[in-house]
């Protein structure tokens, strides 16, 4: 559950400030992505955890709501619903702290458990708001049965070349593959070379969220970037999730990985135009119709 205050500026340490506002709103990478690929269209199933209290309840209801599976999330008896909380500037730019809470009690023994769900789907997708070693796990359950991976490095940590092996794509954005690669990355040319380490450890492919300069995919057939779309950004929550989820989807669709990050790039851009994480998320026709106006122009 994110917990949004909003303020001209954030707070330096022992400051206070008076804030504009302050907003429950329904989150989490998991979350987010699970969402965004349902309103498009795809069929979610989701695993994961939550607390047994309001937050916890608040959000199956939700994700029930959306038409997503929720047979595999649990409800944990000791630990609390994950929250974050979010500070969110005047230039719209955030800042995030995440208490995993409930998210962090799947284990990788939970996970084997659930591997008859994970080797009938058609793309996995991961994120690291959850134990590491469940991802490690699921990752490789999926690899074994040739299942496609995305993996969300978010928030970044270290990762083993055995999990890159068995990631298919994998989405940082410039300051995740930065910490992946001990890079500074800031630049196109710099998210490339960056890319080229991901793959020399055994990612299949990388593709680089650039804000609103878009997205580049670097693979062994070479690198292509795939310019953004210029929106009026109101509130970067939810960006990276949105991409993620619409990039799913349109593999799971049969697109190619450029048309499909194309339309992410159109799906985040739309994202970054509302306020909140999964209000922000847009459905199949507003897409088609934001496109549709771009390609007008
Ligand atoms: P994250 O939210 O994980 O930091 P990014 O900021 O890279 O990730 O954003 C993810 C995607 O959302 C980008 O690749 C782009 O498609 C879209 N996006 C993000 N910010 C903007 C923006 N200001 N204008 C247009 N598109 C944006």
């Amino acid at each position: 559950m994110d917990m949004v205050v909003r303020t001209e500026r954030a707070p330096g340490a022992g400051e206070t400030l008076f804030g504009d506002s302050f907003a429950l709103s329904p989150g989490g990478k998991g979350a987010n992505q699970a969402v965004a690929a349902a309103r498009l269209g795809g069929k979610v199933s989701m695993i994961g955890s939550v607390g047994k209290d309001a937050f916890g309840n608040e959000l199956l209801d939700i994700m029930r709501q959306e038409g997503i599976s929720t047979e595999h999330i649990v409800q944990s008896a000791t630990q609390a619903t994950g929250v974050a909380s979010i500070v969110v500037d005047g230039e719209g730019e955030n800042r995030i702290i995440v208490v995993p809470g409930a998210n962090i009690e799947l284990g990788p023994e939970d996970i084997k458990l659930l591997e008859n769900v994970i080797s009938s789907a058609e793309i996995v997708v991961m994120q690291l708001e959850t134990d590491l070693q469940m991802c490690e796990e699921a990752a490789a359950i999926a690899h074994r049965y040739s299942i496609p991976v995305i993996l969300n490095p978010a928030p970044a940590r270290a990762l083993s070349d055995e999990m890159l092996r068995h990631v298919t794509y994998l989405t940082p954005n410039e300051s995740e593959t930065g910490v992946l690669t001990g890079m500074e990355v800031n630049s196109v040319e710099a998210a490339e070379q960056a890319a080229q380490i991901l793959l020399q450890r055994g990612v299949q492919n990388v593709v680089i969220t650039l804000g609103s300069k878009g997205a580049l995919i670097v693979n062994a057939s070479g690198s292509t970037y795939v310019a953004g779309f210029p929106v009026q950004a109101v509130d970067t929550v939810a960006a990276g999730d949105s991409f993620n989820g619409a990039l799913a989807y349109q593999l799971t669709e049969g697109r190619t990985l450029q048309e499909a990050v194309r339309f992410a790039n159109a799906v985040g851009a739309l994202a970054v135009g509302k306020r909140g994480a999964i209000p922000s998320l847009p459905a199949l026709p507003e897409v088609e119709r934001f496109l549709k106006a771009v390609e007008k122009n």
